[in-house]
């Protein structure tokens, strides 16, 4: 990945504004205590959040040299004083899961095989480090993966640090859903704001990653500025499957009368998680619906580009927040109430009227 070859801030494409930021607060001394690094997935905060800890503690400076000792260990994910939170495997995982997860960053392992929440335990288990000095002489880092993950007592614990945090400690919180945060521990954060990323930028990251010039074509209009999201469609045989899925509620919404009353009458089967090709579970039908979202918004342009009145626009808007309420909904639903939620959705994306 990435962070193998990190050599601080120059390996991050895009986000002048955030880095910016960080290299004043850096270069004045006034690195915070707890960062909230908030945006879109797969635009690269992780990387960031790394690139920052590699140029507060490469030996030769300012910037991170990407050879010295530190600047090695962390590209290599084996400093000791850089710790990574994130949602573990479900006890149902593989060896082979654990094998592949063991070297994985959080956005590249399967999202089913995860467990749905951060837990108190695992922020036990940071904080106990907190009593020691850091270990390497320098900065400690700690990083919280979709920090929005952490439950009720989890979020509690690493608030009463945040309240107090010990010297040359320093927290970057990643999250895509900042406001599911509590908002306690987002007033002790100081947020900074990521984008979506050029297309340019993503085409170029994507190209590094070793795909061809025709596969990145495809793939950028999917992207909406995150290679993560890009990367989601690599497959073309899993985006085939979204793509025909899409077609299929696009045709129920378009046909009068058509009552949707369950998966079977959209041709869907659903099983979380998928247990042959052909079944949908949640991932799936997540991103199934980004792509619903995208038809609706490249419709609304073509309407306003053919002149037409603004009504399919007015519509659409209100259809893409039908859509983005469901995805939250998804978001930690159970299987049978996924069900529920992707019906209602069908039914009130057929009343939406400007
Ligand atoms: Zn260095």
């Amino acid at each position: 990945m990435e962070t193998r070859a990190l050599q601080g801030f120059r390996s991050v494409r895009g986000h002048a504004a955030p880095i910016a930021l960080l290299r004043r607060a850096l270069l004045h001394g006034r690195v915070a205590s707890a960062y909230l690094f908030a945006g879109p997935q797969g635009v690269g905060k992780d990387l960031v959040a790394h690139a920052l800890a590699q140029t507060a503690n490469c030996l030769a400076g300012p910037e991170a040299c990407g050879a010295c000792d530190r600047c090695r260990r962390i590209a290599a994910g084996i400093f000791v004083d850089l710790v990574v939170v994130q949602r573990e495997l479900r006890d149902t995982a593989t060896a082979k899961d654990r094998e592949e997860s063991a070297d994985a960053r959080h956005e590249d392992l399967d999202a089913k095989k995860l467990r749905q929440e951060i837990v108190v335990e695992q922020v036990d288990e940071v904080l106990k480090r907190l009593a020691f000095r850091p270990h390497e002489q320098g900065t400690r880092w700690i990083l919280v993966r979709e920090a929005d993950r952490m439950n009720a007592s989890a979020a509690n614990k690493l608030l009463k640090t945040l309240e107090e945090p010990p010297t040359d400690t320093h927290f970057v919180l990643l999250s895509h859903r900042p406001s599911a945060l509590l908002p306690t521990i987002r007033s002790r954060c100081q947020t900074v704001n990521f984008g979506p990323l050029d297309d340019a930028d993503v085409s170029d990251v994507l190209r590094g990653l070793g795909l061809d010039d025709a596969h990145v074509r495809d793939l950028l209009p999917l992207a909406e500025g995150s290679v993560g999201r890009a990367l989601v469609y690599k497959d073309p045989t899993r985006l085939a499957a979204r793509k025909k899925l899409l077609d299929e509620m696009l045709a129920a919404l378009r046909t009068p009368g058509v009552v949707v009353g369950s998966f079977a009458d959209l041709g869907i089967r659903f099983k979380d998680p998928p247990e042959k090709p052909g079944q949908f579970g949640k991932t799936e039908l997540d991103e199934t619906l980004l792509l619903l979202l995208r038809h609706l918004r490249s419709e609304s342009l073509a309407a306003v580009r053919a002149g037409a009145a603004p009504r399919q626009a007015v519509v659409n808007a209100v259809r893409a927040d039908i859509v983005r309420e469901t995805l939250e909904l998804l978001d930690g639903a159970t299987a049978f109430n996924a069900g529920v939620h992707l019906q209602a959705m069908l039914v009130r994306l057929r009343e939406a009227r400007a």
